[in-house]
């Protein structure tokens, strides 16, 4: 069967699945401003952006011919329990005979997760798909690891662009894996290939990190966030993203109560601001806020679609949020009229203010420093003056000698 997906980040693991599932498959093109358009065009005029930019995807996936579309999603309660059907339904009035299948956590309806499996498995019989799925969770989550490192690094490359070709390279190497021990030998090679890209020397205390939280499909799709990721790099700033496909894999498969992954402790620790989910991922947002606060954070970027409820809701708390913590937040609302250059402008902006307050910060510790430091070597000499007055105090007298007439 001819199958596609959204375009959202790293899409490696999901080609490879299908492939291995005997799917011919279609691939989507990062959304362009002509899918946004077009997504623009054929959806609800006040859905959320995301939604429209998946519209103008799968338009272009069914205008090339796929007859069945898979992709993950959520139950609400915000518009992401209405997708599928929309979607549906806006493919089959424009003529289109393509299937949206998509799945979301197998917790909430096992019976129709599994009626969802059966339809992508395309026949395979559930052992051989267990072994495909442990293949392509491997595959993910290597290639997470991967691009979680690059994103530290890339902020201390000589010759900008470096980390990104090397990137794009690594991808097809991965592309080409067809067993695990083909996935381990690659990621090995992958991780000489960043090692060996000239850096600069960063000391410690001079490393500048920021956090990205927000909708999870503007996070994850460059092209729709304006390469903030990758701006941030540029400007030296380490960047430390909260979505990824096999965190998503994880948080969704292991039961809430484990403490595991780390998003089910973080989503805890959001209770006191948020203690109800309005939909998508704002409770777990305001928990990696508070998570990368505590971590000494110098700032968080907060990446919110057009006519997103959940991440309004955030954007209200955020002020409040980054006094009480400390640490600051700057918000960027994404539509089809957002530029480059505009974000490009925004993040520049709050780099320098981040920048200067981490130096300032510093400076002031060292102050502190250097006053402890001298606090205590007076209060050494203090005590050593009395010690040594105390010793003359209590000294025998000398006897004066008497000399013989
Ligand atoms: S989280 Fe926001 S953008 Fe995502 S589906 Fe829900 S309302 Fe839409």
């Amino acid at each position: 069967m001819k199958t596609s997906f959204p375009h959202m980040g790293c899409v490696t693991g999901y080609k490879r699945l299908l492939e291995k599932l005997g799917h011919e498959v279609i691939m989507p093109d990062p959304p362009s401003q002509k899918t946004m358009e077009l997504g623009v065009k054929y959806s609800p005029e006040f859905i959320c952006f995301p939604f429209k930019v998946m519209m103008g995807t799968y338009i272009e996936c069914a205008q090339k011919g796929a007859e069945l579309i898979v992709s993950s999603g959520g139950a609400g309660p915000c518009r992401a329990g209405m997708y599928p059907d929309v979607h549906q339904k806006v493919l089959q009035e424009l003529g289109f005979n393509t299937r949206v299948v998509v799945f979301d956590s197998m917790f909430q309806d096992f019976h129709s997760f599994y009626e969802k499996v059966k339809t992508v498995k395309n026949g395979t019989p559930n052992r051989k798909l267990l072994g495909l799925a442990l293949f392509c969770y491997i595959l993910i989550k290597k290639m997470d690891k991967l691009e979680k490192r690059m994103k530290i690094l890339r902020a201390y490359e000589i010759n900008q662009g470096d980390y990104s070709k090397a990137w794009k390279d690594i991808v097809k190497m991965f592309e080409k894996c067809d067993t695990i021990r083909d996935v381990n030998r690659t990621y090995k090679r992958a991780v000489d290939i960043f090692e060996a890209i000239p850096r600069r020397e960063v000391k410690e205390n001079q490393r500048i990190r920021v956090g990205i939280v927000g909708e999870i499909y503007v996070i994850m799709e460059p092209t729709v966030n304006k390469n903030v990721e990758e701006i941030l790099n540029n400007l030296g700033v380490e960047v430390e993203n909260v979505q990824y496909i096999s965190d998503w894999v994880e948080h969704n498969i292991m039961p809430k109560w484990l403490p595991f992954p780390k998003s089910h402790r973080v989503f805890k620790m959001s209770d006191k601001v948020a203690p109800l989910n309005c939909g998508g991922h704002d409770k777990e947002n305001m928990g990696w806020v508070h998570d990368f606060a505590r971590r000494g954070f110098d700032g968080v970027v907060h990446l919110m679609p057009f006519a997103c409820l959940p991440e309004l809701v955030n954007l209200g708390k955020f002020p409040a949020i980054s006094n009480e913590l400390n640490i600051p937040i700057m918000s960027l609302s994404l539509d089809e009229q957002m530029g480059e250059a505009h974000v490009k402008t925004r993040l520049e902006a709050f780099t320098d203010l981040i920048k200067s307050k981490h130096y300032a910060k510093q400076k002031a510790s060292i102050g502190d420093a250097i006053g402890s430091a001298a606090q205590s070597a007076a209060r050494k000499a203090q005590s050593k003056a009395q010690e040594v007055k105390d010793n003359l105090k209590t000294a025998p007298a000398a006897p004066i000698k008497q000399h013989a007439k």
